[in-house]
């Protein structure tokens, strides 16, 4: 199956996330992609130090215009931050000294540094006062994706009428234990399923099997995968250092922070998210082509 994936931090061993990004690295994760049977991703750059996020989000751009595998298999960027909720567990491992307020400012220059690339920016709603933000980039063409959120449902609502299409992996980037049982954040994005694109992570362990089910059930014909790869993506189990984190990819191939609190992303790829679906959840080949192929594609418009 031809995946296309929306959120990948890199993959290989590669991390699209740091200052010091070659042109082979990129070539070589790209590479890895291919094999894997992956025909597009959106390269995803997270919350930094604005400055930072611009030099690597412009170093990217640079190195795919050099390379025609790079041009063909990164369709685009998604940028995740750093416009998103500051509240430990909304903000999962965004640093948080680098997530801020929405500013028309601070996107411009973001903006500016894809070069027309930028296809998904993930914010929480909340930080963008009155949905300058969303709008902003809502009219130059970027899929406006809510994430790291505890926006109330008139918040998200208000978001969507300034352009927000998406929600950004449900179920995660929001508290483990502790949260309202019926008031959160993840019943009022499965209540907006007919506005937003809803995407997921299935690698059986960010959202277990049972609530993935529920979910992709209730989100229907909006529903959609991504891996959220980051470097050790493609690899295998074991201990690895990115950027600010150390990380422990377990046997589920799930990060973790060293002493296993919080998840720092997947390193599952496409491939195995499609056996889980299909294995786990028992969900048929037109499904499965919807959730990995069709819907990631129609979300962006591309
Ligand atoms: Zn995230």
């Amino acid at each position: 199956m031809d995946y296309f994936d929306l959120q990948v931090n890199g993959y290989g061993g590669i991390d699209f996330n740091t200052d010091g990004l070659s042109a082979d690295d990129l070539g070589r994760a790209c590479g890895k992609l291919q094999a894997d049977a992956v025909a597009g991703v959106l390269a995803t750059v997270i919350t930094e130090k604005v400055d930072l996020m611009v030099a690597r989000l412009a170093r990217l751009v640079e190195l795919r215009e050099q390379d025609p595998l790079a041009r063909k298999i990164i369709a685009g960027i998604h940028i995740e931050g750093p416009f998103i909720s500051a509240k430990n567990g909304y903000r999962g491992a965004h640093p948080l000294d680098a997530v801020m307020d929405a500013s028309r400012e601070t996107a411009k220059l973001l903006l500016d540094a894809c070069g027309g690339l930028l296809k998904v920016m993930t914010l929480a709603p909340e930080r963008d006062a009155g949905g300058a933000v969303t709008k902003l980039l809502t009219d130059a063409g970027v899929t406006v994706s809510a994430g790291h959120t505890d926006a109330t449902l008139d918040e998200l609502k208000r978001a969507c009428d300034a352009g927000l299409k998406m929600f950004t992996h449900v179920g995660n980037a929001c508290p483990m234990t502790g949260m309202h049982r019926h008031d959160n954040i993840i019943q009022r994005a499965l209540f907006l399923r007919d506005r937003l694109w809803l995407c997921f992570i299935a690698d059986g362990v960010h959202v277990p099997p049972v609530a993935l089910g529920n979910y992709l059930r209730l989100a229907g014909d909006r529903a959609l995968i991504v891996t959220d790869a980051i470097a050790p993506a493609g690899l295998g189990p074991g201990r690895y250092k990115l950027g600010r984190w150390d990380l422990l990819i377990g046997e589920d191939m799930v990060a973790r922070a060293p002493d296993g609190s919080h998840f720092v992303g997947a390193a599952i790829t496409m491939k195995q998210s499609h056996a889980n679906l299909r294995d786990k959840l028992g969900l048929s080949d037109a499904r499965c082509r919807q959730l990995l192929v069709d819907n990631p594609r129609r979300a962006i418009q591309v």
